[in-house]
């Protein structure tokens, strides 16, 4: 009987069952649809093998049952070839259309089924050759063609939202099936089709469905990558979930030794174990990730994990002090505020990233708000890159009044975004995140270059203007290549650099103010000098003004209009004008309001005074305008 090629492709497929069941799977729709086409293809081989043995001792058995179980086996062909169609589509199948396509080519196939039985079938057995042929096999070759070549056409257009191994994979085994289809054709003795069919579910599972590859092997947890899977899995079937990310990894932990972490994470691996009604995903070194059907489920956990880290750990360690550690959480009490995986997916790395920078953190839950949130957030950073595509980045001037010379001998430079109507933005809503994601650097260049070429162009200097002041932010002082590239900005400009003041505010780690003062000592040989602005708004260190290198005191409007309210801010101001001038600085007042203001702190020895009382910041013509009328 030719069906060895039949008894390997079942014994291979029974190999792959074996290995697949001894796993855990994610519970992913593709994972039930390679279920389906593997348990479909062994049903083919048997009715296969079936069918050999039916023909071969067909004296024994009543022809009507010979034929109507070879018709079968013709028909569970056309099933697989249904079946890989279907898996083909598993990226996409959420898809109202595309559910419709299967829907209509389930038919079709079913049709096919029925016109197999319909037709007639003829057997042909001759000593160890055995076949079957006639209309019946006719109508499958058609059909198991037809789907095959439309599963192929489907895999073409589908490129772009198709998992390209996935891809790969369906096209390897569809070029199998043509080829034994092929052969078979033409030498019916041999019979290759349904080996090639346990070959496809050979490749599926090695390239994609192997459950290894989603498995976490330190602690037998699924990983990242079926995390993501697992996210885009609820998504797809509109089913309600609700996640927690675990994390370890902060600044507190990274204090402890090495080999006590390990044993930490051992126990904290344990304790997650020991929770019930989750899907455990191992999602990097530090860091745990548990789904959950519903947010009670949820909370159980978190406070079942919380309360263990509310105790100490490494108690039972010799010669170790006790830690009391920290985790952040990101909690998703339910998946339904984002609207696709890839929302959901990037709110986590989002939020997660937004603890590990601020230590104070400890919890962040996802919900309506923290999304509105970050989606405002994202356009708006649309709308910094869109404006600066279209150079809608603008730069207002505020001019400053020197208490010494009575004119208008500065200003400071304020960066706007205009939108395409024409109105402002003003910079609080969106420096902040320019500095959040880096933006601030090419922004702050910007702004810069705006300045120099304002300079050259109108030659503030013939109405009397010393010099301007320009806001650095933190994050462009952490840049090495900062003083260069200012300094090649004024090179270009042809700009004097004494007419050029750079505003610092105070940078909060040691590491950063090494690239800071370098920053500075290099611009400062150049020629520029230095104003350490927000003075006195809430994190002001005196130390800072003795151990930089700056040359002005920017006091804070909130510091300023204190003065005016409290007795005790007028001696703190008084105190700390004093002393700044005696290192030899300057003062400047900013928020000043009112005349009255402005006299008391003229009176108060205060050297600059910055204020909607003589302006609020004003466009380039204004300004021009401005120190024309003034400084005359
Ligand atoms: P800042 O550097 O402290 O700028 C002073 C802010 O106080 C300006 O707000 C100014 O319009 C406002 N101000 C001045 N006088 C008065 C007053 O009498 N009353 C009141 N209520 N406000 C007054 P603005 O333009 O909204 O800028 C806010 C902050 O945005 C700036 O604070 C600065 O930190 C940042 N910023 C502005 N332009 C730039 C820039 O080009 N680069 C960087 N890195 N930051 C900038
Ligand atoms: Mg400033
Ligand atoms: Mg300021």
């Amino acid at each position: 009987m030719n069906i060895q090629m039949q008894v390997c492709g079942l014994i291979i497929l029974l190999l792959i069952l074996f290995f697949y069941k001894r796993q855990e799977t994610v519970g992913l729709y593709t994972e039930a649809l390679f279920q389906r086409a593997l348990y479909t293809c062994m049903g083919c081989l048997v009715l296969d093998i079936l069918s050999v043995v039916l023909i071969v001792n067909q004296e024994r058995f009543p022809g009507l049952l010979v034929r109507a179980e070879c018709k079968m086996y013709l028909v569970s062909l056309v099933g697989t070839g249904y079946v890989a169609l279907v898996y083909a589509c598993a990226d996409v199948y959420n898809l109202v259309k595309v559910n419709r396509f299967i829907k209509i080519m389930g038919i079709a196939a079913a049709a096919v089924g029925v016109v197999i039985f319909l037709l007639p079938i003829s057997i042909f057995c001759e000593g160890r050759d055995v076949y079957t042929y006639g209309p019946a096999c006719i109508a499958t070759y058609i059909g198991a063609v037809v789907l095959i070549l439309v599963t192929l056409f489907y895999t073409a257009k589908r490129e772009s939202g198709m998992n390209p191994r996935r891809r790969r994979a369906i096209r390897t085994w569809m070029a199998i099936w043509l080829i034994s289809a092929l052969i078979q054709l033409l030498n019916s003795q041999i019979l290759l089709v349904g080996f090639a069919g346990a070959l496809g579910i050979f490749i599926l599972f090695f390239e994609l469905e192997n459950p290894e590859a989603n498995i976490d092997r330190k602690t037998g947890f699924f990983n990242a990558r079926a995390f993501a899977d697992y996210v885009k899995h609820k998504y797809n079937s509109d089913e309600e979930a609700a996640g927690m990310l675990v994390s370890l990894d902060n600044a507190h932990s990274n204090d402890i030794r090495i080999e006590h972490m390990a044993d930490i994470m051992a126990e904290v691996t344990d304790l997650i174990r020991r929770i019930p009604e989750t899907k455990r995903f191992k999602t990097d070194d530090r860091e745990f990730t548990l789904m959950f059907d519903n947010s009670e489920q949820m909370e159980r956990a978190y406070n079942m994990i919380n309360s263990r880290f509310q105790k100490e750990w490494l108690e039972n360690v010799a010669n170790v002090t006790p830690v009391i550690l920290q985790p952040y959480y990101v909690l998703v009490p339910t998946a339904k505020v984002a609207d696709s995986a890839d929302e959901m997916l990037g709110f986590v790395r989002y939020f997660r990233a937004h603890c590990m920078d601020n230590p104070e953190i400890h919890i962040h839950v996802i919900d309506e708000k923290s999304v509105a949130q970050k989606r405002e957030r994202d356009a708006m950073l649309a709308t910094i890159i869109q404006a600066m595509e279209e150079d809608r980045v603008e730069v207002f001037f505020q001019p400053i009044y020197s208490t010494h010379t009575k004119k208008f001998v500065s200003a400071e430079a304020l960066v706007r975004i205009r939108r395409e109507d024409g109105s402002i933005i003003p910079p609080g809503l969106f420096i902040p995140i320019a500095e959040e994601t880096g933006l601030i650097v090419r922004l702050g260049e910007r702004v810069f270059e705006k300045v120099c070429r304002f300079i050259t162009e109108y030659t503030p200097e013939q109405y009397g203007v010393e010099y301007i002041e320009i806001n650095l932010s933190v994050v462009q002082c952490e840049a090495k290549s900062l003083a260069k590239c200012y300094s090649d900005i004024m090179d270009k400009y042809k700009i004097n650099p004494a007419f050029i003041n750079l505003e610092i505010t105070e940078s909060a780690s040691i590491v950063m103010r090494k690239t800071l003062l370098d920053n500075m000592r290099a611009l400062i040989n150049y020629g520029v000098s230095f104003s350490l602005d927000d003075f006195g708004n809430g994190q002001s260190n005196l130390n800072y003004i003795v151990d930089m290198p700056v040359h002005i005191v920017k006091f804070d409007r909130d510091m300023t209009q204190a003065y005016f309210e409290s007795e005790k801010a007028r001696y703190v101001l008084q105190a700390a004008t004093d002393m700044i001038q005696g290192l030899g600085l300057k003062v400047v007042a900013e928020g000043v309001e009112t005349a009255e203001q402005l006299r008391e702190l003229e009176r108060l020895g205060i050297d600059y005074i910055q204020g909607y009382y003589f302006s609020k910041p004003i466009e380039v013509e204004r300004y021009l305008e401005f120190l024309k009328v003034k400084n005359s």
